[in-house]
């Protein structure tokens, strides 16, 4: 059996165009242009592109995006003081601190410090409450981004065995919760794994959907996936043959029955949550919903 791709890249197009439609229609009814502040401290390369290609995509749907460029030596008072004057900024809907911070800074404080109305990542402990409780105001992009994927590829939740192997506050756990809610793109029976877990394939072989978001370049093998099983590899890792995922993905798509290819799996979808995330914050200080 050869798996069937799940297309990550050619989704987030389309989810994009359904956005830039509602972009236009949201202008239209309030005049407000629904605006993301992207703040960047230091000059590291791959943050500089990650920034570089959100703002592209902000653009691509018709959301304004703003660039704040800090030097690496800046102090926390600083930002703290840069993320106050976003915050107060009635024309910012949404703030971005991209990570990682220099290490003078601390990254919890900062985060706590955008209002969770404006924080479009989804890392205030407000929003991650309120996900928790299953009234979320905003979902963070990488695990929504994995639900949307499954949605949107008719990959049926409910009642499934759901196994997450990796435990990150960005995509392991958050993942987690979020599929195991009541109602549509939840349902599911959710068991997380991480590196203390023993045995790790006995577990991984009961998975119906498989998530890996470990950060170790094809750690998970042919033989640790049931057969027909769903697997979704967060991964993104730099390795001499290029890009590669967490999942060996020429063995694995002989055994399963729907897998991510990685590039062009979950990381489109996660850059493009975050342009949802961007609107809906702007329709709620817009009281437009
Ligand atoms: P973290 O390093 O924060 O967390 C990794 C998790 O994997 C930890 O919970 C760790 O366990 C677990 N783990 C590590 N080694 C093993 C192992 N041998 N067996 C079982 N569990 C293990 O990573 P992130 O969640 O931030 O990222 C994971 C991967 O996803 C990375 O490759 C990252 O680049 C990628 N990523 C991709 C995104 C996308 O858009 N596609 C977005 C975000 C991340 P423990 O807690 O015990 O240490």
């Amino acid at each position: 059996m050869t798996a069937t791709l799940l297309d990550g890249k050619s989704l987030a197009k389309q989810i994009r165009e359904e956005l830039a439609v509602e972009v236009v229609d949201f202008i239209k009814r309030t005049s407000v242009v629904p605006t993301l502040a992207a703040v960047l401290v230091g000059e590291d390369p791959a943050s500089q592109v990650y920034v570089r290609n959100k703002r592209r995509d902000c653009e691509i749907v018709g959301i304004h995006s703003q660039l704040i460029e800090l030097p690496a030596t800046t102090t926390q008072d600083k930002l703290l003081a840069e993320v106050a004057r976003l915050a107060a900024d009635p024309e910012v809907h949404g703030i971005l601190v991209q990570l990682p911070l220099p290490k003078q800074i601390d990254e919890t404080a900062i985060l706590e410090a955008i209002p969770p109305g404006k924080d479009v990542d989804a890392f205030h402990p407000e929003n991650v409450g309120r996900m928790m409780q299953g009234r979320p105001r905003f979902l963070p992009c990488t695990p929504s981004g994995v639900q949307q994927l499954l949605l949107r590829n008719d990959v049926p939740i409910a009642g499934q065995h759901v196994v997450v192997v990796g435990r990150s506050d960005i995509v392991g756990k958050p993942l987690a919760a979020m599929l195991v809610q009541r109602g549509r793109g939840g349902d599911a029976t959710v068991t997380v794994c991480h590196s203390r877990t023993p045995d790790l394939a006995a577990i991984t072989r009961q998975a119906d959907i498989l998530v890996v978001a470990i950060g170790r370049a094809n750690f998970v093998t042919a033989d640790m996936i049931k057969p027909g099983a769903t697997v979704v590899d967060v991964g993104i890792n730099r390795t001499d043959a290029g890009l590669a995922g967490d999942v060996d993905f020429a063995a694995a798509r002989e055994v399963a029955g729907r897998i991510t290819p990685v590039p062009g799996g979950v990381g489109p979808l996660t850059r493009t949550m975050l342009l949802v995330n961007t609107l809906t914050a702007a329709r709620q200080l817009a009281g437009a919903d």
